[in-house]
């Protein structure tokens, strides 16, 4: 591997055991920190979209019937394929998201390689109902079986880890899939291809290529697909259902998030200002738990939109070393425009301040300088809408259940946190908060153990933990009839 540039690795596909070139149309895969285009990749054509779904289809029946013990080893050997490969993978995901490599590599890959880890050790340890005689002479016991080809859908942000979460739990469970990386962001899934074919029988595991229009509306439509797992956005969620529910698929849904974070008078303001300042502008804002909406009670506001203002101009960006750098580019240019016409109208209301960034960053790469906006109010476009991007808002509170009532008062539902050294007041406010999960003094901390997913338009379904397992599978009921032997 020496010399090679990463990106002359294998672009080609994993369909039915086989690494086979797309295609269908050429994709350029560009890098946003320069702009430069990396690599091209083709995308599946039809028929190998066809192909790749008939062949999970194939593989579906003997992929099934092996034990929790033979679908553990696969995963671990997945795993430890990944952290062979760690550092060749953290530079391809460093390159085609822009990101700091040093990030990739100690957040991203280390994620992706326990997510393997933990499932295969879940799968083997699940827990259900007990069997017995709930009718006098028959016997009931309970069975979790896969569904079949599961459609797998991921998003940009962060793809080798998303791709972990995806395949992880659907392949534990014993289905089969067809896993179709972002356009944006193929590279690491595919370098990881070849690994992926030794250890999985042929057709257990596809990767096909293509847009959401495209090979994505393809998977999401064809009968033999039982279920569609997305992470994306919600208008790609609501599509996914409308298809869907023609061949009445079970859906996975991990869409967007406006996470609200509740900082009250007697909060540790230095951890806030820390945890704002890195959970708020991580990966640029692109994370659906991002820590991007602050209620900040009227006795710490004015000290809190001035310690963070100053804290987040210091976040380091765009620099040469790699390890100078704390956050990467938005992942396109539109992404990166529709960041700043979201700070452009916000910031045209008179009652909105700029505290700091707020504009473009010149020089080259998709860079949008990190941005707090204080003096928001609960009606404000930039407080109910999702930006994605670094841009987080500040609005003042009075009483605490006024923060609670505006933090509920959101078409999201998927992160939450609340800031106070009082135990009692934490609990109280967490136990209101209508948001997936919810932390106290901190954020945007997650393990395999526990379970990751939204309410309301954030989308429904686990991701990590046992609770994904239980979306992967199906329970059903084995009920025997039997006499008495001896009566
Ligand atoms: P997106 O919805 O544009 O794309 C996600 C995936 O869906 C891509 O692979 C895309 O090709 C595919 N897709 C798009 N249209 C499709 C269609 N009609 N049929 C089938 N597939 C289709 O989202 P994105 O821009 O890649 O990611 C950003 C969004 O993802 C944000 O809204 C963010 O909040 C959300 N997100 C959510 C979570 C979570 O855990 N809830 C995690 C990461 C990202």
């Amino acid at each position: 591997m020496a010399g090679t540039h990463p990106t002359q690795l294998l672009t080609h596909l994993l369909i039915d055991g086989e690494l086979v070139a797309g295609l269908g149309r050429e994709e350029a895969i560009i890098n946003p920190a320069t702009g430069e285009v990396l690599t091209r990749v083709a995308d599946a054509s039809t028929e190998q979209v066809e192909h790749a779904i008939q062949a999970a289809q194939r593989a579906f029946a003997g992929w099934a019937r092996t034990t929790p013990q033979q679908r553990a080893s696969a995963l671990l050997s997945i795993a430890d394929a990944i952290e062979a490969q760690a550092d060749l993978l953290a530079r391809l995901e460093a390159l085609n998201c822009g990101k700091p490599l040093y990030l990739a590599r100690q957040d991203d890959l280390t994620a992706a390689i326990d997510v393997f880890r933990f499932f295969a050790g879940a799968v083997r340890c699940q827990t259900g109902q007990l069997a017995g005689e709930y009718l006098p002479g028959y016997t009931s016991m309970v069975r979790r079986d896969p569904l079949g080809v599961v459609a797998s859908i991921a998003p940009w942000n962060y793809p080798i880890m998303m791709a972990a979460w995806k395949i992880a739990p659907a392949l534990a469970a014993g289905n089969t899939l067809v896993f179709k990386p972002s356009e944006h962001t193929p590279l690491s899934i595919l370098a990881l291809a070849p690994a992926l074919a030794e250890r999985l029988p042929r057709g257990v595991l596809n990767i096909v290529c293509g847009g959401g229009e495209g090979v994505g509306s393809h998977l999401v439509s064809h009968p033999a697909v039982r279920m569609v797992s997305l992470t994306g956005d919600i208008v790609t969620g609501q599509k996914i259902l409308q298809s869907a529910a023609k061949t009445l698929k079970r859906t996975h849904l991990e869409l967007g998030g406006k996470a609200p974070v509740i900082v009250c008078n007697d909060a540790d303001l230095k951890a806030v200002v820390e945890g704002v300042r890195t959970y708020g502008y991580y990966n640029a804002g692109q994370d659906c738990t991002a820590a991007c909406r602050i209620y900040a009670q009227a006795g710490i506001h004015d000290r809190l939109v001035a310690e963070l203002g100053s804290a987040v101009s210091s976040v380091r960006f765009a620099g040469k070393r790699d390890a100078d750098n704390e956050i990467g580019p938005l992942i396109t240019t539109r992404q990166r425009d529709r960041v700043a016409s979201f700070v452009e109208r916000a910031l045209s209301q008179p009652h909105i301040e700029r505290v700091t960034g707020a504009a473009v960053h010149s020089g080259p790469g998709f860079y949008y300088q990190p941005t707090l906006l204080a003096g928001c109010k609960q009606t404000d476009e930039i407080v109910q809408r999702e930006v994605f991007g670094p841009v987080v808002t500040v609005t003042r509170f009075d009483e605490l259940s006024q923060a609670v009532d505006w933090a509920n008062d959101s078409e999201y539902g998927l992160a939450s946190s609340v800031w106070t050294q009082n135990l009692d007041k934490a609990l109280h406010v967490a136990a209101r908060l209508q948001y997936g999960c919810t932390w106290i003094n901190s954020h945007f901390m997650l393990v395999s153990e526990m379970p990751h997913g939204g309410l309301k338009r954030s989308g429904y379904g686990k991701d990590l933990s046992s609770d994904s397992l239980q979306d992967y599978s199906v329970v059903r009921h084995i009920m025997a009839r039997h006499r008495e032997p001896w009566g």
